[in-house]
């Protein structure tokens, strides 16, 4: 037997149609009982007349429960009052599990819906939200793939820290130090370029992120990309076209969802239309000054508050570069005219949600990489294998990290970044 999708047999639109998925709701009377079925593709209002059925039938349907698996033959038609404008008429049906009383119901609050959600993962809201994250995922391959960049992969098993050790998760390994989780592809991504030029990746990066905000995730997934004779601009025109291309490509195929979402699209659709503003840090320390009365402290690194008030100058995403040295990465290049700043590079996401790309230029000068190691209190040895990427036919390069979760939350606008991954991993949750 061949089953149709519900959305294909709405297309179809009369004539009989097999069916199969969970029940979405229920209700019944004396004479009729309805489902709502569910399945990947969406629901549809499915009715079964008492007459037709025998009365062991009639009891079963009676006693269906949300969630049970079904299997359903009937008529489709066009039905105005139903909530798509399509109902089936039940002529027969199979069901292949009944379930048990389900949990989730309307009143839940949202630490029991994380509890459950192996779960709450089959409600229209979390069903929207995985479709547009497969959609991201899927652009992302597109667009480095498109633009000739090779995939390729490191290790999760690192054994230097590349962003800082108060994140690292350190585990065991044998040997007695244990090792490090990748907090990035970077420090191994770096070697490959002198071979394939251009590469990306989508990985998972961990972070031990102590403090609980909506943004940070303990696991999240990186889309990372590294290139050979880059500029600093050619880095960061790759991060705008890839987040213009990454919408585009939501808007394209997701629309339902994004209304399901109530995500209003005109928002997102600026973002493919205007250029990103890119302004400098000593900008931004006079512009929150001028026009959100802050002050800041030159060489203080942009926190939650300042990103977000920077956020609301813009409707789009807006590129902050040339940080001061101090607050960014060892490996970051240090500016020619003015070495106490370097080109690395956040986009700030419009809306409030923060950053979602962080890039550089890489510093190629060996002697300055040595020198903010040592000053960061790393051994020099262990370094051995990224200090040879300069030795060897050095040349200009550079790269980015582009947060998938904070995209996800940013276009789908939701409250907290731990509902744009099926299971949230944060200090204070790893189950289930
Ligand atoms: P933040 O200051 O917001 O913690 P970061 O400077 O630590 O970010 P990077 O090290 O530049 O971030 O990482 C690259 C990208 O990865 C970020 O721009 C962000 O989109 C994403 N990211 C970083 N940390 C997390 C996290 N804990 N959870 C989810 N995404 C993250
Ligand atoms: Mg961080």
């Amino acid at each position: 037997m061949k089953y149709l999708s519900i959305k294909e047999a709405i297309k179809k639109g009369k004539g009989n149609v097999d069916i199969r998925g969970w029940v979405y709701r229920e209700r019944g009377s004396n004479k009729f009982k309805f489902i709502v079925l569910r399945d990947s593709s969406g629901i549809i209002q499915c009715v079964a007349k008492k007459e037709n059925f025998s009365e062991k039938q009639w009891n079963e349907l009676k006693a269906l429960t949300i969630e049970s698996s079904i299997k359903i033959t009937g008529k489709i038609k066009e039905d105005k009052r139903s909530p798509v404008g399509y109902e089936v008429e039940i002529n027969k049906f199979n069901i292949i599990q009944k379930a048990d009383a389900f949990p989730i119901a309307k009143d839940k609050g949202i630490e029991f819906l994380r509890d459950n959600r192996h779960l709450w993962l089959r409600s229209r809201r979390m069903t929207a939200i995985m479709k547009i994250r497969s959609t991201v995922f899927g652009a992302v391959h597109e667009y480095f793939r498109k633009n000739s960049f090779y995939e390729y992969q490191s290790p999760i098993f690192q054994s230097v820290q590349c962003e800082g050790g108060s994140t690292l998760f350190n585990v065991p390994y044998f040997k007695e130090k244990g090792v490090f989780l990748a907090q990035t592809w970077q420090l191994y991504a770096e070697p490959e370029i002198f071979a394939l030029e251009k590469i990306y990746t989508i990985a998972p990066s961990f972070r031990a992120e102590k403090s609980q905000t909506s943004r940070h995730l303990t696991e999240y997934w990186h889309a990372e990309m590294e290139m050979a004779w880059a500029s600093f601009d050619d880095i960061l025109n790759h991060g705008e076209e890839l987040i213009k291309y990454i919408i585009k490509k939501v808007i394209e195929k997701n629309s339902e969802e994004l209304e399901i979402l109530q995500r209003d699209i005109k928002k997102l659709n600026i973002s493919i239309k205007k250029k990103f503003p890119r302004i400098s840090y000593d900008e931004v320390l006079k512009l929150l000054k001028e026009k959100k009365n802050m002050k800041i402290p030159w060489g203080k690194d942009l926190r939650t508050v300042e990103e977000d008030k920077l956020s609301e100058l813009y409707d789009t995403p807006v590129i902050v570069y040339n940080y001061p040295k101090k607050v960014k990465a060892f490996y970051m290049k240090e500016d020619e005219k003015n070495p106490k700043v370097v080109h690395g590079a956040d986009f700030i996401a419009p809306e409030g949600y923060g950053e979602i790309i962080g890039g550089s230029e890489r510093e190629s000068d060996e002697k300055k990489i040595i020198q903010r190691l040592k000053e960061e209190g790393e051994n020099i040895k262990e370094y051995k294998f990224y200090l040879d990427t300069r030795k060897y036919g050095s040349v200009p390069h550079g790269g980015f990290g582009l947060g998938i979760e904070r995209v996800i939350a940013w276009i789908c606008k939701l409250d907290d970044i731990k509902e744009s991954i099926p299971f949230p991993r944060t200090a204070r949750r790893w189950t289930p």
